[in-house]
């Protein structure tokens, strides 16, 4: 299959998405869920950031602190269809959502799909809340350049030094 080959996938735009986890040996489910990515016909060249342990935001109180990791990759498929893949990848790792920003066994998030601007009900890229978010910029500096332009954002470097490290190391 000519299309699942690296090569053909070269000129296409990058991905990146955000994993997290605090449930259940989170780094297991980190793990498992990037190589069901990989094997995904249509993504190519998946490539993670190192695993990050932070603490909670926002959510009910409690709550263990989460495995975080951002990963980058090259697809020809669509950002819908990319967003059902990876909500399938959910719910095959036991994702329930009950309270929002709850504990979770498994969320994947698009933050950026090339330099696309999606405004949908069910799907905004970038990711409407990732320039805030520490758990999710210092991952995604370990796999994209600082120069990244994050659609409406700014530069992925600015952004990170904007925000404060604390809560979040590598584990
Ligand atoms: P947050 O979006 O603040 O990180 P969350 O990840 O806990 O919160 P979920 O319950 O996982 O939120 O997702 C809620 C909905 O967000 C999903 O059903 C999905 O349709 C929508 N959504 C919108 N944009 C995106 C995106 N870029 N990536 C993933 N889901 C998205
Ligand atoms: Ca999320
Ligand atoms: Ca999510």
């Amino acid at each position: 299959m000519i299309a699942d080959e690296p090569s053909a996938m070269d000129g296409l735009a990058d991905v990146y998405i955000a994993l997290g986890s605090n449930l259940d040996n989170p780094q297991a489910h980190l793990e498992s869920a990037l190589s069901e990515i990989e094997k995904t016909p249509g993504i190519a060249q998946v490539r993670s950031s190192r695993f990050y342990r932070t603490t909670p935001v926002g959510g009910p109180p409690g709550q263990a602190d989460y495995i975080n990791a951002a990963a980058r990759m090259k697809t020809n498929i669509s950002p819908e269809l990319l967003l059902k893949t990876l909500q399938e990848i959910e719910q095959a790792h036991g994702r329930v959502r009950h309270v929002r920003w709850g504990a979770r066994t498994l969320d994947l998030d698009i933050l950026l799909y090339g330099q696309r601007v999606i405004d949908d009900v069910d799907l905004i890229i970038p990711h409407p809340r990732m320039h805030e978010r520490a758990f999710v910029l210092i991952p995604l500096l370990d796999i994209a350049p600082g120069d990244l332009d994050i659609p409406g954002k700014g530069l992925l470097n600015a952004l990170v030094a904007g925000i404060s490290r604390n809560g979040v190391s590598e584990i």
